[in-house]
């Protein structure tokens, strides 16, 4: 005969943990996350050891009240949204109030918080599950999460951790991908003790382009177009590879929808199409284009890493990419024809 029985809230969590915690990037992606939408201006993150020792993300956005601490840290409780209806508007990055319940299952962690206005700063701690009472701590307006010996209690995840340099590199990339979302925070990383990156905040384009540049390459700018195109509700900016600047690989493709990065079909393919008669065969487009849209026009909560998005009128977004980026290569190609015949 069959037991069911209900499974333990620590289960629970770490099961939630497998979907969205891989390794230590996805820790790092889901902290710098919440400091975003925390409407931090600066974020810190120091790692030691690909992040199997350490992650600790320092922020110095609104931070969350004492009180508030053990919420923060319970599955299914988040401050962005409340309804259905918030659901279908989403404009931050989190809103499954499942994130740090997940982290806190698999590692030690701690979290430090301040808010504005108040001279006290507040720590909680979990441990294996266990949450101790938040106590007073210095830090200042903000927040500070730390991760300590992720997958400690997971062995299985454990054995899946590659290399310090190889975890590294893909918290690198992913803090790339972050850098390049939003130009004006200031970023930095950290790696045993010494400084990696620092992005200062950019406001203006040309301070943009720079951070394009340090993430795409310092050639990247004389060899890219400048995008900016607004047509039946839905804006595309950003810069695009001219063929000159292809490569081998499509690492170097950046697509965010509302700030988010994601990895779309639609998208792909408009863009795909629109590089069709300007790239050799078996060679890629480097970009990073931004796509405003009405956030009800697209729903985010298709994946829980979200990476995925669906757009509500698929065919509309992408003739809308197709078009614009089409016609700006177009113009690049017959620019390029007319130079080689001279
Ligand atoms: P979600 O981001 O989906 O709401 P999380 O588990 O990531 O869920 O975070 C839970 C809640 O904790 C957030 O809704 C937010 O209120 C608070 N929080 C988490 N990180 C921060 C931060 N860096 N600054 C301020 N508040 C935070
Ligand atoms: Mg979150």
């Amino acid at each position: 005969m069959t037991v069911i029985r209900p499974l333990p809230p620590e289960l629970i969590n770490q099961i939630a943990a497998g979907e969205v915690i891989e390794r230590p990037s996805s820790v790092v992606k889901e902290l710098v996350e919440n400091s975003l939408d925390a409407g931090a201006t600066r974020i810190e993150v120091e790692i030691e050891a690909g992040g199997a020792r350490l992650i600790r993300v320092r922020d110095d956005g609104d931070g969350i009240h004492a009180d508030e601490l053990p919420l923060a840290v319970a599955s299914h409780a988040t401050s962005k949204i409340g309804s259905f209806d918030d659901l279908e508007h989403v404009a931050s990055m989190g809103f499954r109030g499942e994130a740090l319940a997940s982290v806190s299952s698999v590692a030690r962690f701690a979290l430090t918080s301040r808010v504005r206005d108040q001279d006290a700063a507040f720590r909680i701690e979990v441990d294996g599950g266990g949450l101790q009472a938040a106590r007073p701590a210095q830090h200042p307006q903000g927040t500070s999460v730390e991760v300590r010996d992720l997958f400690y209690n997971v062995p299985a995840r454990k054995k899946f951790m590659r290399a310090e340099r190889t975890e590294f590199a893909h918290i690198d990339d992913l803090l790339k991908s972050l850098a390049l979302a939003r130009s004006s925070v200031e970023f930095r990383l950290s790696h045993n003790g010494k400084p990696v990156r620092i992005w200062k905040a950019a406001c203006d384009e040309q301070a943009q382009l720079v951070r394009v540049a340090e993430v795409l390459g310092e050639e990247f700018p004389a060899q890219s177009l400048r995008i900016d195109h607004a047509a039946a509700g839905l804006h595309l900016s950003g810069w695009v590879g001219l063929p000159t600047a292809s490569r081998a690989q499509a690492d170097a493709q950046y697509f965010y929808v509302n700030g988010r990065l994601v990895r779309d079909r639609i998208v792909a393919h408009a863009v795909r199409q629109a590089y069709a008669d300007v790239l050799f065969h078996g060679r890629h487009a480097a970009f990073v284009l931004y796509l405003e849209l009405d956030p009800a026009g697209v729903d985010v909560n298709v994946h829980p890493a979200k990476h995925e998005v669906r757009f509500r009128e698929q065919r509309l977004v992408h003739d809308f990419l197709f078009r614009t980026l089409h016609e700006a290569l177009a113009q690049t190609r017959a620019g390029q024809v007319a130079s080689h015949v001279q």
